[in-house]
């Protein structure tokens, strides 16, 4: 297999495609979100984030003919019994909203406190060589924290103000660019991905 130079990022998500494309350009691989290709967001039907990345993945390797890369990510809240989990992007019901989805996690959570505050982020990550790809490369990986009382810091998207790191003494949008796409969730497993694809190109 070669490794193509394109690829198509299967995510309409302004946040997720900044940290694709920072962590891309070290590469020299261009990647071309999925909407330059006249693709909307798919119906995430799995129960699982492998299940919805791989249908995001399909969909935009099948429109563009380009090998494609998805992700589906969200936070696993262990006082919540797991929620929102999939449904991290509309917790607080549509249109998505950020704000809204940090709020009426603060709300849930008002009961508890300290350690019982336990979360963290997952990603899983799917590389589709074509849309009929029947070996898809897939990685899955963590990023423990807890969820904060209240917002911390401007950086990031989505749950980042309330998502605290212990061991670093900061919310995640306190931390920069590139410290995040170190240590995140999709950072690590985009990291464990591209060692992947680079061992299937040495086949
Ligand atoms: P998806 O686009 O369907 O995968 O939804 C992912 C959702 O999980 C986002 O909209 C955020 O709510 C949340 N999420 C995933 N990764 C992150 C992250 O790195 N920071 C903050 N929120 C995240």
């Amino acid at each position: 297999m070669s490794l193509t130079n394109e690829l198509v990022v299967a995510s309409g998500n302004p946040g997720k495609l900044r940290e694709f494309g920072q962590l891309f350009e070290s590469l020299g691989l261009r990647i071309r979100p999925q909407a330059e290709f006249g693709v909307t967001d798919v119906e995430e039907t799995g129960l699982t984030f492998v299940e919805n990345a791989l249908l995001k993945a399909r969909a935009a390797s099948s429109a563009s003919g380009l090998p494609a890369l998805a992700d589906d990510s969200g936070l696993e809240v262990d006082a919540l019994a797991g929620r929102p989990g999939i449904y991290s992007a509309r917790f607080a019901g549509e249109p998505k909203s950020d704000a809204r989805n940090n709020a009426k996690l603060l709300a849930s959570l008002a009961e508890v406190s300290g350690a019982a505050r336990s979360a963290r982020y997952w990603c899983a990550l799917v590389y589709l060589r074509h849309a009929d790809d029947p070996v898809p490369l897939i990685v899955q990986r963590s990023w423990e924290g807890e969820i904060l009382e209240q917002p911390r810091g401007e950086g990031g998207f989505g749950y980042d103000p309330l998502f605290w790191l212990p061991s670093l003494g900061k919310s995640v949008a306190e931390l920069g660019a590139e410290e995040k796409n170190r240590l995140s969730h999709r950072g690590r497993a985009l990291e464990s991905m591209l060692t992947a694809l680079r061992g299937m190109t040495q086949r």
